[in-house]
């Protein structure tokens, strides 16, 4: 017996992390409910598409992921530790907000408006999740920053403030910030709605390179030929609830509802 779970010691590098379980979730705000009990299991390594009208809850379902919003009730699990408030039974479990804040470390949220601080460099913004919290020295942050920046086509441009880039560019910036901490689970919430038509390619070359890399992601967004390419899995909300989901070739290429259908023929 020793043996065995010594055999099956986990190997830290090799074992696959950022398993996202989300039971039963239930949101409201104030009186009315937006989530109706969202159940989604996202596997290490996945990529998962988030699909639905604007108002159906897809925005405030990442933010309970990322505890930027509570639940009401239900549960929230990232490789089975609790994130944000849990039910067990009949009691409500609230974390403390600083294991709260550790958590969400290890998750990366990238937004729709970049949340670039205009006052910092590039490379001060990616290393801002470090910096803020003297995780590490300066010089092994600003280190790791430019290779960041260097990854997302960025490394020329460090030392540039926010305004002296072009949206993309910003986002790209973003996605690098959100990579510092090197998360387990990455979020993004419609990375490229606020784009220029031009400039959405460069953004979603990069996340597609992080899919590649085995990462796991969950992706909101409009773009359906990139949720075809990308997504191992393509996941349809309407009005607070999962109506539809599997591979994106069913989903987007033969839908069951005529929710879904609806929403393609406005997106596609
Ligand atoms: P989506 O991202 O799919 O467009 P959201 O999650 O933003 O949807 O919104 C889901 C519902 O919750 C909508 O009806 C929206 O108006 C409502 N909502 C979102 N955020 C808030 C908030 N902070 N306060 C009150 N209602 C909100
Ligand atoms: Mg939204």
């Amino acid at each position: 017996r020793t043996q065995t779970s010594a055999g099956t010691q986990p190997n830290l590098r090799t074992n696959p992390r950022g398993r996202v379980e989300i039971r039963e979730v239930h949101k409201s705000y104030g009186d009315v409910e937006v989530l109706h009990g969202i159940d989604l299991t996202v596997e290490p390594g996945e990529v998962v598409a988030l699909l639905g009208p604007s108002g159906s809850g897809k925005s405030t379902l990442l933010r309970t992921i990322n505890h930027l919003e509570t639940i009401n009730s239900g549960e929230i699990t990232i490789d089975g530790e609790f994130i944000g408030y849990a039910e067990r039974g009949d009691a409500l479990l609230e974390l403390p907000e600083r294991e709260i804040l550790n958590r969400r470390l290890r998750i990366g949220m990238v937004f729709q408006q970049f949340n670039l601080f205009p006052h910092l460099t590039a490379l001060e913004n990616v290393t801002i999740p470090v910096t803020s919290r003297k995780l590490s020295s300066k010089s092994d942050a600003w280190a790791r920053g430019l290779e960041l920046l260097e990854r997302v086509g960025l490394g020329h441009l460090a030392d540039r403030y926010p305004r002296q880039l072009s949206g993309g560019q910003q986002q790209r910036v973003a996605i690098a910030r959100a990579l510092m901490l090197d998360p387990d689970v990455m979020l993004f919430d419609e990375p490229t709605s606020a784009l220029d038509p031009e400039l959405v390619g460069e953004v979603l070359q990069v996340i597609r390179k992080l899919a590649e890399q085995g990462r796991t992601l969950v992706v909101v967004t409009h773009e359906i030929s990139f949720a075809r390419e990308v997504a191992d899995r393509v996941v349809f909300m309407s009005e607070g609830r999962i109506v539809e989901q599997g591979t994106p070739d069913v989903v987007l290429g033969n839908p069951r509802e005529e929710r879904t259908r609806e929403f393609l023929r406005r997106y596609l």
